[in-house]
């Protein structure tokens, strides 16, 4: 189902068993710390305007109306559903029930954006910093940022590659991923 030519709805028992399998080792969205406005109320606008294609999400629970921009119908998607957002949608979003989806960019070709799916950038300074960051209050800390006001951040948890980094554990440089 095409509810609007940007954006494609495969409802929940439609969807590929290996599209499941897949978009599971994905990020997870929680609409609860997504920004919301006002505050708490579920609704928040999103342009789907980054450099990849189109966004391809798998719904895992909730559910959400969203009204088109372009003053198109609004429609409903809820958990199972897999969901593609093309580059060029706008969406006024208004969470009805809590919301987690798994989600990745892809590129014109089809294939995954790699840099969407592993990039971290620090919300202090928008550096990347996927190789080491600190996890602060739902912020990206780069290590810079986070030396520079140690105290303010006091508590965040170390990452690597997006990853706790154990405490007990020596910090010792790891190998990248390939
Ligand atoms: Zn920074």
């Amino acid at each position: 189902m095409a509810p609007h030519e940007l954006c494609t709805v495969t409802a929940a028992a439609d969807v590929p068993d290996d599209f499941k399998a897949l978009a599971t080792a994905w990020p997870l969205w929680d609409s609860k710390t997504h920004p919301q406005k006002p505050r708490g109320s579920g609704k928040f606008r999103f342009d789907y305007n980054g450099t990849y294609a189109s966004e391809r999400v798998l719904i895992m629970s909730g559910a959400a109306t969203l009204k088109p921009t372009d003053g198109s119908p609004s429609f409903d998607i809820k958990a199972g559903d897999a969901v593609t957002f093309w580059n060029g949608f706008s969406c006024d979003w208004r969470v009805t029930k809590r919301m987690t989806k798994h989600y990745a960019y892809y590129s014109e070709d089809g294939k995954p954006e790699e840099e969407y799916e592993t990039g971290i950038a620090c919300d202090m300074c928008s550096a990347d910093c996927f190789a080491e960051s600190y996890l602060f209050e739902e912020m990206d800390i780069c290590p810079t940022c986070f030396k520079k006001d140690e105290a303010r951040f006091e508590g965040a948890e170390h990452q690597k590659e997006g990853e706790a980094v154990p405490a007990e554990q020596p910090q010792k440089k790891r190998k990248q991923k390939a």
